[in-house]
């Protein structure tokens, strides 16, 4: 499909770099365009290969018909006037992944996750499980390591634990997993895919081609998923926090068709959503027949994905978790819901003029709540109003000493701000490693 063809890559980025040095090995005649400045390294080795690189805002009027492909970049609107040229001049618009999908050796497996919610999450622990017993396996996709990247290191035999965005799901052909699951739907990337029926037309594509022969793994609980249900053709597995389906929750233990799995007690990530993702990930790695002893080895040393919900450590009986990404009231309601511990909440940073009063059914466990940075009077005022204690600081330094002042053994000290990082920090990853860093340091 991608050998001795011209081809018209749109958007640079990691992926399209990955997917030109790729198609370079096929013999390919390529042009990459961006309308902006790219890493000038991977502009100069890809010139090196006789990749033409052109930095442009008119990047239409470099496309003809003397092109036999268009490879977007995932994060380039569908509508781009350039997919609309290709479309007139009947040339197939496809991304990276099917680029890597269409090169991979023989007698790969593929186990591909998406998701609204969990996606990072689900694939660390399934990656990291798989990893633990033995098995071949390799770590890709939205993740941070486009497919096309991993294809000189993937051999006969290898399983792939891919995680796919709808993004990316938008422009598959042929890309067919043998195992795929979806987390949940729920409605986001709105601008992206115009209405959520059409965002959720393109999660479902994780089951492109299935057929029997092929797992589908399903949240029993999520209305949106199994709306879908009966169109997905794949031997279908449910899991479930509410119903005994193929994964569920009995007696403190996550289960998986009668048989006892783990202990809640014994996983360090909190909340049912984790439980969810862990359920999706048991069910995954079963299908190679892993041990229990090796799920509940690695889950009793997994503490999330960094800055989300990531627990950092135990002071004095005092237990620290980090939840730095979480930018909005929604996800900061998910994490509180995770404790039944009292909890000191450090909330604040960039003001969006967004309420806080969506946070009100959640703090039936807080007892404190330390706010800091641009939003900290509104927080205060929030508070406030709901009679909640609440101290006001400057920084997340004095935010999470103050917490730590006031906190006792059995408490939980929860960094899971509902705003962005951007008054103080360049981005949510910065703000996390500080505070683990002061924690460090108490
Ligand atoms: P994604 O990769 O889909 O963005 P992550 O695993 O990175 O998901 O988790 C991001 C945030 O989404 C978490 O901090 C948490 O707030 C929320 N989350 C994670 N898993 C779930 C889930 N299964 N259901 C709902 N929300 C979740």
């Amino acid at each position: 499909m991608f050998e001795n063809k011209k081809i018209f890559i749109l958007g640079m980025a990691k992926s399209g770099y990955a997917a030109a040095k790729l198609l370079h090995n096929y013999n390919n005649e390529i042009l990459i365009t961006d309308f902006k400045e790219q890493d000038e390294d991977h502009v100069k080795e890809l010139e090196s290969l006789g990749i033409k690189f052109v930095l442009t805002d008119k990047p239409e009027d470099l496309l003809d018909d003397s092109f036999d492909y268009v490879i977007k970049n995932p994060g380039v609107h569908p509508n781009h006037i350039v997919c609309i040229k290709a479309n007139k001049l009947n040339i197939p618009v496809t991304n990276e992944v099917e680029v890597a999908y269409s090169l991979l050796p023989n007698n790969v497996k593929i186990v591909g996750i998406t998701g609204s919610n969990g996606k990072t999450t689900t694939t660390t622990i399934t990656y990291e499980i798989m990893k633990r017993a033995g098995l071949p396996v390799v770590l890709g996709g939205n993740i941070g390591y486009p497919v096309s990247s991993l294809i000189g290191n993937v051999k006969e035999g290898d399983t792939l634990v891919l995680e796919i965005s709808s993004h990316q799901l938008n422009d598959i052909i042929n890309f067919k997993t043998d195992i795929s699951v979806l987390t949940n739907l729920s409605e986001v990337h709105l601008d992206h895919f115009g209405t959520y029926e059409n965002y959720k037309n393109q999660k479902v594509k994780i089951f492109n081609r299935h057929t029997k022969n092929d797992i589908g793994i399903l949240n029993f609980d999520d209305k949106d998923s199994m709306e879908y249900d009966n169109k997905i053709p794949s031997t279908k597995e449910y899991f479930s926090i509410s119903s005994k389906k193929d994964a569920y929750i009995e007696d403190g233990y996550i289960c998986y068709k009668g048989e006892k799995v783990i202990a809640l007690k014994d996983i360090l990530l909190k909340g049912n959503h984790n439980y969810e993702n862990i359920m999706c990930a048991i069910m995954v790695v079963k299908q190679f027949n892993v041990s229990n002893d090796v799920i509940n080895e690695v889950l009793k040393e997994f503490k999330g994905v960094e800055h989300r919900l990531e627990y950092v450590t135990t002071k004095n009986g005092i237990a620290f978790y980090n939840d730095s990404k979480a930018t909005n009231i929604k996800s900061t309601q998910i994490a509180l819901s995770s404790f039944n511990t009292p909890t000191i909440l450090l909330l604040g940073g960039l003001d969006r003029g967004h309420s806080f009063e969506g946070l009100v059914s959640y703090l039936k466990n807080t007892k404190l709540i330390v706010c800091y940075g641009q939003t900290k009077e509104r927080i205060k005022e929030f508070a406030d109003n709901i009679k909640m204690d609440c101290i006001v600081v400057e920084t997340l330094e004095e935010a999470t000493t103050a917490a730590y002042n006031h906190a006792s053994s059995g408490d939980t000290i929860l960094l899971s701000p509902a705003c962005a990082s951007w008054d103080q920090y360049k981005k949510f990853e910065d703000r996390g490693e500080d505070f683990k860093r002061v924690i460090n340091n108490l």
